[in-house]
């Protein structure tokens, strides 16, 4: 089977391996030349365009950016939906806008083309061990048509509901990932600040009802978690820029719904403050190290 596949970026890369030796042939778009080269890297074989790609796979798979590439991906000129041939399926597996999965789904009925929304959760280790979780919003017969080259990418497949309903699920799982990391790093810059030993709060949290995927996972504190991005100077892993887009959408989505939300628009503006220090393009665990005491003698 052949699959188009857009978007060969941090997670792309690895998912196309994965496709790749489970024996999909796959051919690749990705806007970034480096992007794209490495998907031949992997196996892949490259084409100059969406339109090409998409004509190319019995089945198109897109994982991109936000909510804006997807729409220019799709419904843009010479985009997927001028590629496919009517009949097919497209997963789209970016995280986005719910609202825009609806769109792009629609758009695609009306010429006779299937979408499932399928985005996923963990991260680039798991990109490359296979075992992402794929949240999958859609028709259950099309989640079949798909599932043995989702099962390439990952272990656990999930069917939510309708069109929209795997993004909802996805931004409500980032809303908690993305605050638990904002407090990981608020409660360790606390405690350094009194003289404790991180890695003896580590030991303390981890036993206690603190304990957190973010800090067992991917500690903000370099050199306490090996395989964390704070060990590798906060490469990527999943940038700052990333988590503060879907914190956002999880506001956008509660504002929608008329949901209050306190909590969740406080960390995004935290992790927007450490973008514009520079730390956008960082593994969003890099706001623990934006989040300094402000030393000196002021009164508190
Ligand atoms: P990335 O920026 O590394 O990769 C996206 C790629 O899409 C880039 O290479 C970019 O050049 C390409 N692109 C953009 N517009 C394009 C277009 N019109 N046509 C073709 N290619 C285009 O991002 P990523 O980390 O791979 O994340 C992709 C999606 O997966 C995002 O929605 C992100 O929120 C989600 N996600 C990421 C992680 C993670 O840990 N990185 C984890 C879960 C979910």
């Amino acid at each position: 089977m052949n699959i188009g596949f857009i978007g060969t970026g941090a997670m792309g890369v690895p998912m196309v391996a994965n496709l790749v030796k489970a024996g999909f042939s796959v051919v690749a778009y990705d806007i970034v030349p480096a992007a794209l080269a490495a998907a031949v890297a992997c196996g892949a074989r490259a084409v100059g365009s969406t339109v090409e790609a998409a004509k190319a796979g019995d089945l198109v798979v897109t994982m991109l950016p936000s909510s804006s590439h997807v729409v220019k991906a799709y419904l843009g000129d010479e985009g997927v939906l001028e590629g496919v041939a009517p009949g097919r399926l497209c997963v789209d597996m970016s995280t986005i806008e719910p609202a825009t999965s609806k769109l792009v789904a629609e758009t695609a009925r009306r010429r006779n083309v299937r979408f499932l929304d399928a985005p996923v959760s963990g991260g680039v280790p798991g990109a490359v061990a296979g075992t992402l979780a794929i949240m999958v919003g859609g028709d259950a017969a099309d989640l079949e048509e798909a599932r043995p080259a989702l099962a390439a990418m990952g272990k656990n497949i999930i069917h939510v509901g309708p069109v929209g309903s795997g993004e909802v699920a996805k931004l409500c799982n980032n809303l908690i990932a993305g605050v638990a990391m904002v407090a990981v790093s608020e409660a360790f810059r606390i405690a350094e600040a009194f003289g404790l030993d991180p890695r003896v709060l580590t030991e303390v949290v981890s036993k206690s009802s603190g304990n957190t995927w973010a800090m067992e996972h991917n500690h903000p504190v370099p050199g306490l978690v090996a395989k964390a991005a704070s060990s590798n100077d906060y490469a990527p892993g999943f940038t700052t820029d990333l988590m503060a887009k879907d914190l956002g959408l999880a506001v956008n989505a509660a504002r929608e719904q008329r949901v209050p939300v306190v909590v969740a628009p406080a960390a995004q503006q935290v992790l927007r403050l450490a973008s514009s220090h520079g730390l956008g393009r960082k593994d969003f665990s890099a706001v623990y190290t934006f989040l300094k005491p402000s030393g000196g003698e002021a009164p508190v």
